[in-house]
């Protein structure tokens, strides 16, 4: 989880959730990272929660701040726009630097550099259902890549030209692209236009060894040289879901759907059976992949 000092509430709440309906019974280690040190209040509050392993971590500045080749007067007029466009977290630095670090930069930190599953853990989530089985396993013997719960559309003024920049990776790259890949999720004009959708990265399960190959560290290389995090507000979640969507075959990406989740105001609710079988405590009428908006 990445996470500030002062979100310490919604730290808790989000882990003591996931601490009572699925992980007392593994004791999986969790991660916390910040760019600032944490505080005592902080590492008190949340090593009490599990019988886990508890790791605290420092993330280096130059996987953080903004890079000296960002021309700060463009990056400047850019967060200036968005503001008065008012576009959520338009005009924030911060936001940028953690959508790039959730891009490029969280798999690689020395705390989580020894595992090769995640689970994306968020401050103020919901968790719904009890989870009685190991989805690092599952992902692992499924041979699965990347896992979510919800996906959603982007606003199309964050990414202006996150699309035509990913073509010409893969005009340089065109190897990368598998055949089975699920660019019909990402594109209703085969690969002309981007149609906004991508998974809700605020929940992910996945394998890093994904995002360390040499596929994806040679895109992000791409997208972050084009500067579009900073000239514009590239997140993590259409960068992710757009590699997972070109570069796999369409297989190797699971949907959770028996894991009841809430970031937010959305939430995936598990339906029928599943939702038995988690006694689950969501509304399974109110449920994002049954919504008109979905
Ligand atoms: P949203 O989900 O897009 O509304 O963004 P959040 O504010 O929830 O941020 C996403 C994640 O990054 C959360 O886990 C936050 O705690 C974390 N985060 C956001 N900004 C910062 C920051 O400046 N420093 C640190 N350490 N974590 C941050
Ligand atoms: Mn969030």
């Amino acid at each position: 989880m990445l996470a500030r000092n002062e979100d310490i509430e919604g730290v808790v709440d989000s882990m003591r959730q996931l601490e009572d309906r699925f992980n007392y019974k593994f004791s999986y280690p969790w991660v916390f990272l910040n760019d600032e040190p944490f505080n005592d209040e902080f590492m008190r509050r949340t090593s009490i929660l599990t019988r886990g392993n508890v790791s605290y971590g420092l993330i280096p500045q130059e996987h953080w701040v903004q890079p000296e080749w960002i021309d700060e007067h463009k990056a400047y007029a850019a967060r200036r726009q968005m503001m008065f466009d008012g576009i959520i977290y338009g005009s924030s630095v911060s936001y940028r630097n953690m959508c790039r670090f959730n891009s490029g930069f969280f798999y690689r930190h020395p705390l989580v550099q020894q595992y090769r599953y995640y689970w994306r853990v968020e401050p103020d989530v919901r968790f719904y259902c009890n989870i009685d089985y190991d989805p690092f396993l599952k992902m692992q013997d499924d041979g699965k890549v990347y896992g979510f719960t919800m996906a959603l559309k982007e606003l199309k003024k964050t990414i202006p030209t996150l699309w035509q920049t990913v073509r010409e990776y893969i005009g340089q790259n065109p190897d990368s692209i598998h055949p089975d890949n699920a660019l019909r999720f990402l594109s209703d004009d085969y690969g002309q236009s981007y149609n906004l959708c991508h998974f809700w990265s605020n929940f992910e399960i996945a394998d890093m060894e994904f995002w360390r190959g040499e596929t994806y560290t040679k895109f992000f290389e791409h997208l972050d040289r084009a500067g579009g995090f900073y000239y514009e507000r590239w997140g993590d979640a259409p960068i992710h879901s757009i590699a997972a969507g070109l570069f796999l075959p369409k297989e190797k990406l699971h949907f959770f759907s028996d894991v009841g989740y809430k970031h937010s105001v959305f939430q995936h609710c598990p339906q029928g059976e599943e939702h038995v079988r988690g006694r689950c405590w969501c509304n399974p009428q109110d449920n994002f992949g049954m919504s008109r908006r979905a």
